[in-house]
């Protein structure tokens, strides 16, 4: 049996022959060393024992508290590990999703495997360059896996939501930009704040800029969200909590959100906001074959999102692949 089997599971991928996880969301004991692609709160669990880069081990630290081992390293320096019957080496390679967020390059003997956690192709301004490695096995993120969801340039959605902002405060109305506090919140930060909007952050997507700061990133002054002195600043906050709440504190406001997700016509009546945007930290379809091409794999599994669909189109291509987070039919009719 192959060293690097892997085994699925709602959640996780586990390694079972190396005692080892691919991100799991159920806490795993002792003994079971887990490797943390990053920091968005359904890629955490409160493990004993972690892998992952050190944007990733701060940011945990400030999302979830507590104590675990922690393995921190740095990306492209590979770190052996002893499992229960061999050894096996772990490089972590930057994924480009949000800061910190690492791919996990792992070599069992003679065979390597690449776990993508989420990523993206196209450079973002507050996060590192994605860095493909070629690999027998690929695990990979495929959300927005099917051929409709190609995001259109950042620029052109960079200068949409500049507009919406400025027309909103040009009828003295603030605008709101509903955003992941860690990672999207920080960008759009970067793109509003560098064309001179003041900006104004939800408590959430404030606490974790300061630690990009401590992480060696720096952006342009914003401030934390006052409803008193709110007047004349766009805001950014996350999409979940009581929005109504602020709304009703805000008084006139025009709301967005920001999400790949922004590409389907219904997103805006689905986020119940005034207007939505597809600048996404994931990548589209086209860069997940991109990523595929570049790593060159023997076997790929698809994973979140449109897993089925995109084995599918790989088969399609002659690629082996499958999903792994959905019953996946192999492209065989159903019969009754
Ligand atoms: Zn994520």
């Amino acid at each position: 049996m192959s060293a690097l089997t892997i085994q699925y599971h709602p959640g996780g991928v586990q390694l079972p022959r190396l005692q080892a996880w691919l991100d799991s969301r159920r806490a795993q004991p002792v003994g079971q060393r887990v490797f943390v692609s990053h920091a968005h709160t359904d890629h955490l669990g409160r493990h004993r024992e972690v892998i992952l880069s050190t944007g990733t081990a701060r940011l945990m630290r400030a999302r979830l508290g507590g104590k675990r081992h922690e393995h921190v390293l740095p990306f492209s320096e590979p770190r052996t590990f002893e499992g229960p019957t061999m050894k096996y080496e772990v490089t972590l390679l930057p994924a480009g999703h949000v800061l910190g967020s690492a791919m996990a390059w792992i070599r069992a003997g003679d065979e390597t495997l690449l776990y993508t956690g989420d990523f993206r192709l196209r450079p973002g301004l507050a996060v590192e360059h994605c860095e493909p490695r070629s690999a027998d096995t690929l695990i990979m993120e495929t959300t927005f896996g099917r051929p409709e969801y190609l995001f259109p340039p950042t620029e052109e959605v960079v200068a949409a939501i500049r507009r919406f902002c400025r027309d909103a405060l040009a009828h003295n109305a603030t605008p709101v930009l509903f955003a992941y506090s860690l990672g999207k919140s920080q960008e759009l930060l970067q793109h509003l704040g560098r064309a001179e909007f003041p900006v104004m952050l939800g408590e959430q997507a404030y606490a974790l800029t300061r630690v990009y700061e401590q992480l060696g990133q720096s952006f342009p002054p914003y401030q934390k969200f006052d409803d008193a002195r709110v007047s004349g600043h766009v805001v950014i906050g996350a999409p979940q909590g009581d929005r109504s709440d602020l709304l009703a504190r805000l008084g006139r406001a025009r709301t967005a959100i920001v999400s790949g997700w922004g590409l389907d016509p219904g997103c805006r009546y689905r986020y119940q906001t005034d207007a939505a945007f597809p600048l996404s930290d994931h990548a589209d379809f086209d860069e997940l074959l991109e990523f595929v091409r570049r790593v060159a794999p023997k076997t790929v599994y698809t994973l979140h999102g449109f897993a089925a669909d995109f084995a599918q189109t790989l088969r399609e291509r002659g690629v082996d692949a499958r999903a792994l987070s959905e019953p996946d039919q192999l492209g065989l009719p159903l019969i009754w």
